[in-house]
């Protein structure tokens, strides 16, 4: 069943509900959100590339990456942002996205509040209001990042696991250092969540007005 239909550009996408339409394409706008060197680019970089690089430098991009997840193929767009201290996750990019990812790292206890006080805040601000807003239900997924550094851990698993059960989110403690499979369970399970979910915007948001910024090192690492 075709639920939703938005025009980007030139582009055409079809919104479908899980179980049909296996020969049209999915399209999932993920926003990665999290305080300041947590990974946010490293798993966006993994991701898109299978490969981690090291250093990212601080580019604010929105990526494309199509992918087949059960044979089906699934158009990425993922906004990596910047964080800066004073602005949570803004309403434009709430109205993009489709799925969320909040990301700390699991050495970093003021990441993690960061990804807390961000979580209650999207998910009290549909429950206040008397038409609910999307936000409320939006797919979540909370992740921990920097699992491969155990010995400089301040934030517990049980930590991570208690909020994201609290808020009703996905949740993966990863290392994108390491693995490139936490990386992948993290984006597959967002897409399915989004698939499943009833939430559905309206209305286009323009990302032409966004600029893509694809920087000259992941663009040649991709190109090869
Ligand atoms: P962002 O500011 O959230 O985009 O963070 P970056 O992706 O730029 O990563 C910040 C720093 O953490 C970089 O030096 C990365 O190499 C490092 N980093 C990212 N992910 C991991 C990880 O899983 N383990 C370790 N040890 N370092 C990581
Ligand atoms: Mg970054």
């Amino acid at each position: 069943m075709v639920v939703h239909t938005r025009s980007r550009g030139q582009q055409q996408s079809v919104k479908t509900m899980e179980g049909h339409h296996h020969h049209q394409k999915v399209e999932a706008n993920i926003l990665l959100y999290g305080a300041d060197h947590v990974g946010k680019s490293a798993l966006t970089v993994r991701f898109l590339t299978r490969r981690f690089i090291g250093e990212y430098g601080d580019i604010e991009s929105i990526y494309s990456h199509v992918d087949k997840i059960d044979g089906r193929e699934v158009s990425f767009n993922i906004w990596d942002c910047l964080y800066s201290q004073d602005r949570a996750i803004s309403d434009k990019q709430l109205k993009w996205a489709d799925g969320i990812v909040l990301v700390y790292s699991i050495c970093d206890q003021d990441s993690f509040d960061v990804v807390r006080r961000q979580v209650q805040h999207l998910r009290c601000s549909g429950k206040t209001s008397s038409t609910p807003s999307s936000s409320s239900s939006t797919p979540i997924i909370i992740v921990g990042n920097k699992r491969d550094l155990q010995h400089h851990r301040t934030v517990s698993s049980e930590e991570g696991h208690m909020l994201a059960l609290s808020q009703d989110c996905g949740f993966f403690e990863i290392s994108a250092a390491e693995t490139y499979h936490g990386v992948l369970l993290v984006f597959h399970g967002l897409a399915d969540l989004i698939k499943g979910s009833h939430a559905l915007k309206r209305g286009a948001t323009s990302v032409r007005s966004i600029v893509r910024t694809v920087s000259a090192v992941f663009g040649k690492k991709r190109a090869e």
